[in-house]
């Protein structure tokens, strides 16, 4: 979809807000409403306005990202945001409650209460107001999260072969990094989860000196960036022969995966999809062992709407949607098992797009 098509959606959202125009200074939702990539700017969209304000370093690649803005020079802190505001006489502007330090709302208050009484306009806090547009991805974002998918199955699927007893987590972190960045990941969507053995109930464990042993489980998790868009994989690999508890608890957490894949449908709420997969858990006897929501989504942000989680929205999952399907079960002292997919919501169904190996324990 191209930048005007995104404006006019965000456009929509203004009055909806109450709102003449919104402040928008997230790197990810200025990048997805502009075009600009860099790391500094803001913008401001009003009904018949799109600036773009961002300081000498990034004037020049601004104008050629962002065509369809106004590229406004950031000389002196926010007099280009007054101006702005006073040109277009707006009277009620959002800002990023969400996305704005403390120290920016201050000068921002303090630069609109040093403009002419006439002038002064109402800093409205808004949430999610571009979030709610970027949570249904279009043709061309689909593709970038695609290419980000494919890096990280890729080097999954070329590198788990190889995991042996004596290498350390790190190791087998940077193997997997390594052959992203060749495969053409402009990045990592986040350090490298490598949890081996008991480092593996630790859901958010990233990878240390543990030397791999045989008899470990290993969660691994994993994201490419592509073109600023974001992948997450999550596989568990089993070093040597499985044991029974390890084959039992994989496949309470392959099951819970997979019937959550099938029965995501369009209209349900990011709960229902959770309570299908921890009801298998729970049937299993592990509803304590997994503390963390089934998924979310991922775009330009690694986490981002909508949310799946027993928390999570009551609104409900749309097509275009793209989000993740990650139950798992984390034993203390023993290790964990997580199985994480990314899958988009296509003609009301979710379409899985990852495609790196599962386990095979028959
Ligand atoms: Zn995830």
């Amino acid at each position: 979809m191209s930048i005007p098509a995104r404006l006019e959606n965000l456009r929509r959202r203004l009055p909806e807000n109450d709102l003449d125009a919104l402040l928008i200074s997230t790197p990810e939702n200025r990048r997805y409403a502009s075009g600009f990539a860099g790391s500094a700017g803001y913008l401001l969209v009003s009904k018949d306005d799109a600036a773009l304000a961002t300081d000498f370093r990034y004037v020049e690649q601004a104008g050629n990202q962002a065509p369809d803005f106004r590229v406004v020079r950031i000389s002196t802190a926010l007099d280009w945001f007054t101006e702005l505001v006073a040109d277009l006489r707006l009277r009620r502007v959002g800002f990023e409650s969400h996305g704005v330090t403390h120290s920016f709302h201050q000068a921002l208050q303090k630069a609109v209460a040093e403009m002419e009484q006439a002038d002064r306009p109402e800093l409205v806090p808004t949430r999610d107001v571009v979030e709610l547009v970027r949570v249904v991805k279009d043709p061309d974002e689909l593709d970038l999260i695609t290419r980000a998918v494919e890096l990280a199955d890729v080097a999954f699927d070329s590198v788990s072969p190889g995991i042996a007893p004596g290498m350390s987590e790190r190791e087998v972190a940077w193997e997997l990094e390594k052959t992203m960045r060749e495969a053409g990941a402009d990045g990592l969507s986040f350090d490298i989860i490598v949890g081996s053995g008991p480092n593996g109930a630790l859901p958010h464990h990233r990878a240390g000196e543990r030397v791999i042993q045989d008899g470990d489980p290993i969660v691994i998790d994993m994201g490419a960036v592509y073109q600023g868009y974001c992948s997450d994989l999550s596989r568990t690999i089993f070093v040597g022969r499985p044991d029974d508890t390890f084959r039992e608890v994989y496949d309470t957490v392959l099951q819970a995966q997979l019937l959550a894949e099938e029965s995501a449908a369009e209209g349900m709420t990011g709960v229902d999809v959770d309570r299908v997969a921890r009801g298998v858990i729970e049937d299993a006897g592990h509803g304590g062992e997994f503390g963390h929501g089934l998924g979310h989504g991922v775009g330009l942000a690694i986490h981002e709407l909508p949310t799946l989680s027993p928390r999570g929205s009551e609104d409900p999952i749309r097509d275009g949607m793209v989000f993740t399907i990650e139950p798992g079960i984390y034993v203390s002292g023993w290790g964990g098992v997580r199985i994480e997919d990314m899958a988009v919501l296509e003609d009301g169904r979710a379409r899985v797009l990852s495609k790196a190996r599962k386990l095979d324990l028959s």
